[in-house]
């Protein structure tokens, strides 16, 4: 079994952690004890992380519903049609009827960038994280 260093990606806390892979699959994850932030201690969901990334309900591309059915789509046709949905609703019913939820598993860069893209491009303070445990 092969141990591959890595950091949990469910919060912003960012734990160390060492990601077990077995014949190319994440079977499992134990902590790191050197890691400076978690220093060998992981929450429940640390000691689950593996679970998610082989799961089959685990969505690996775009969705767009379209007659009530989620259909895939390729990134193109999904970011294409979000711009203009968001578009749609600023113009007909204003910037403010829009909201962003950022996320913990993103880095702070990519978080800070979201919250500038719905400040200066959506027009709107709508933001919110889940950050908080
Ligand atoms: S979810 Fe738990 S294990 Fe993962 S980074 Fe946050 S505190 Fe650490």
């Amino acid at each position: 079994m092969d141990q591959v260093m890595s950091i949990c990606c469910y919060c912003g806390c960012g734990c160390g952690l060492y990601l077990q892979v077995e014949q190319g699959r994440v079977v499992g994850v134990m902590p790191s004890h050197n890691h400076p932030v978690s220093q060998g201690n992981l929450c429940v969901k640390g000691w689950h992380l593996h679970e998610f990334i082989h799961d089959p309900r685990r969505l690996t591309q775009p969705l767009i519903r379209r007659n009530g059915t989620l259909l895939p789509a390729s990134w193109d046709e999904a970011l294409d049609f979000t711009a203009q949905s968001l578009l749609a609703i600023k113009e007909q019913y204003g910037p403010d009827r829009i909201g962003v939820l950022a996320s913990a598993k993103c880095t702070n860069e990519e978080n800070y960038l979201l919250q500038k893209f719905t400040r200066a491009v959506l027009g709107t303070n709508n933001i919110d994280h889940c950050a908080r445990l």
